[in-house]
């Protein structure tokens, strides 16, 4: 065996499987190989099949790269072959059945830890247990965070200082304790599992506990994004971490790659979404998407479509459909003829090729639920935001956007609502959308030094990824640091 090849860094790649979690992750295991690591992702086979392409493709390449598929235990759970994935859930029966599905992996992934004897585990924090795996294996768990590391040093404090507690009404505000600038929020927009003591909670304990017990953490973020934070972090968690993003821009070079991303099936040659985008003026058109897991109730939609027609501005929407009934509903299908006709709005279905678009000159703005990767994609592309937070850390994310970097309005959401609990009520109305639409697409001051802002980070975000950069070196010290910790370890075992 070439010496070179002993000392290659043999990683393995656990991610969560739920799109918000996998797609970054995926991209950090291609990254890690790009950069000479020899890289494994552990899948289950329906959701190996959304990344697979650009696996073999990276392989085909060179680069040392593959994925590890484990059975789902799709019969043991009482699911259909195929239903593997969080986004798959249509109801909290089986968003259950998913979850329990997942954790009974965890056997089959510790006996792979086992039989490939990686020099390290990247691991999605919603996998607390992979702490004591690396322990029994004398390796370095590191953590995935999919989120922003404001959102994390947000949930630290509250789950420490319990803010929200005691308060003479959940609408009251409050400050978030130990921030380097005065955050407030009330506690209905407090995520549920830190406002209340429940099942889900516990489970969530279990990973805040592992996060301080690992190695250390990977954060698909950048310097200039939350650089203040990043050092919060630190002192919080103490332990070190790596800000190694947006590793989207940095590892989907092409077109290709962007449209595939996530998604399994291929884009259409020339899909009529980018003959729409053409027919546009620069920066004419709003994008909306709520991510790949939120279902907005009819009710939410109805007065979104009024919102979006009545704001006078173009706009691309991704609706997810819940089931294939929907199609037929006689208002959205209404809606999407009526704006085909004016050609005032373009509706896709279900799943977007959101990074292809968003890079779109004709793009001027996006509405996004908070999900952090879809804010780091519109920062990316230069773009400021319309924030619209339904659940989890989506609301503390808001924050960052709107009352730290400046780049964004909020639409007025005062809840935090677990996606699948959303009721039949709208809670925006159509008259707020209307004014944040008019007022981030119209040319208003407040617009422009938005959009001047957004710019800014975005120059930034294509600076970290190239050699030299921030990202770019923090990946490459800390590839550097796994390989001088698995020579340290062969020589201590050769004694
Ligand atoms: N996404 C996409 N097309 C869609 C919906 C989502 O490509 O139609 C991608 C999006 O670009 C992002 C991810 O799915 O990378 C969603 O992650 P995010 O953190 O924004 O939200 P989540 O889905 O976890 O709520």
């Amino acid at each position: 065996m070439k010496a070179q090849w002993r000392n290659q860094l043999n990683v393995l790649f656990l991610p969560y499987p739920t799109p918000g979690h996998m797609i970054p992750m995926v991209d950090t295991a291609r990254l890690f190989a790009k950069h000479g690591a020899s890289a494994t992702i552990i899948a289950t086979q329906a959701n190996a099949l959304t990344f697979q392409k650009a696996i073999e493709d990276d392989f085909s390449c060179g680069y040392d790269i593959r994925t590890q598929v484990i059975p789902f235990p799709a019969d043991q759970v009482g699911l259909p072959d195929g239903v593997e994935n969080i986004k798959d859930s249509t109801t909290l029966e089986m968003l259950g059945q998913i979850s329990h599905g997942i954790s009974m992996l965890k056997d089959q992934i510790e006996l792979l830890f086992q039989d490939l004897q990686p020099d390290c585990i990247v691991t999605d924090f919603c996998y607390p247990w992979t702490v004591e795996s690396a322990t029994k294996l004398g390796i370095p768990r590191l953590f995935f965070y999919s989120s922003s590391y404001f959102s994390n040093c947000v949930s630290h404090s509250i789950r420490k200082h319990r803010p929200h507690e005691n308060l003479v009404s959940d609408t009251q505000k409050f400050i978030i304790p130990g921030l380097p600038q005065r955050i407030e929020m009330t506690p209905r927009q407090v995520a549920e599992w830190e406002r209340t003591k429940n099942e889900t909670a516990g489970y969530f304990d279990a990973m805040f506990k592992s996060e301080t017990k690992s190695y250390g953490a990977l954060y698909n973020s950048f310097h200039e994004l939350e650089s203040d934070y990043e050092q919060l972090h630190q002192s919080l968690l103490g332990i070190k971490s790596w800000t190694i993003g947006p590793v989207s821009s940095w590892v989907n070079e092409d077109d290709e790659q962007k449209a595939n991303r996530g998604h399994k099936e291929d884009l259409e040659e020339e899909p009529q979404w980018l003959n729409w985008l053409n027919s546009k003026q620069n920066e004419s058109v709003l994008y909306v998407c709520f991510g790949s897991l939120v279902w907005l109730p009819h009710a939410q939609l109805v007065e979104l479509a009024h919102g979006l027609e009545h704001s006078g501005h173009s706009f691309i929407w991704v609706i997810r459909k819940k089931d294939e009934n929907e199609n037929e509903d006689s208002f959205l299908q209404e809606f999407e003829k009526r704006m085909k006709e004016n050609k005032k709005g373009f509706i896709i279905w279900n799943w977007a090729p959101q990074l292809l678009i968003l890079d779109h000159p004709a793009i001027g703005g996006m509405v996004t639920h908070c999900g952090w990767n879809s804010i780091l994609e519109s920062v990316s592309a230069g773009l400021p935001m319309i924030t619209w937070p339904v659940f989890a850390e989506q609301s503390y994310n808001e924050k960052l956007v709107v009352d730290v970097l400046k780049i964004g309005v909020s639409v007025g959401v005062n809840e935090n609502t677990f996606w699948m609990s959303l009721g039949d009520e709208a809670m925006v109305r159509r008259q707020d959308i209307v004014k944040v639409v008019v007022l981030l697409m119209g040319r208003s001051q407040e617009s422009k030094e938005m959009r001047k802002r957004a710019r800014k980070l975005s120059d930034a975000a294509k600076r970290n990824i190239e050699e030299g950069g921030h990202s770019y070196n923090n990946l490459t010290q800390l590839i550097y640091e796994l390989k001088s910790l698995k020579i340290s370890k062969a020589l201590t075992e050769a004694g």
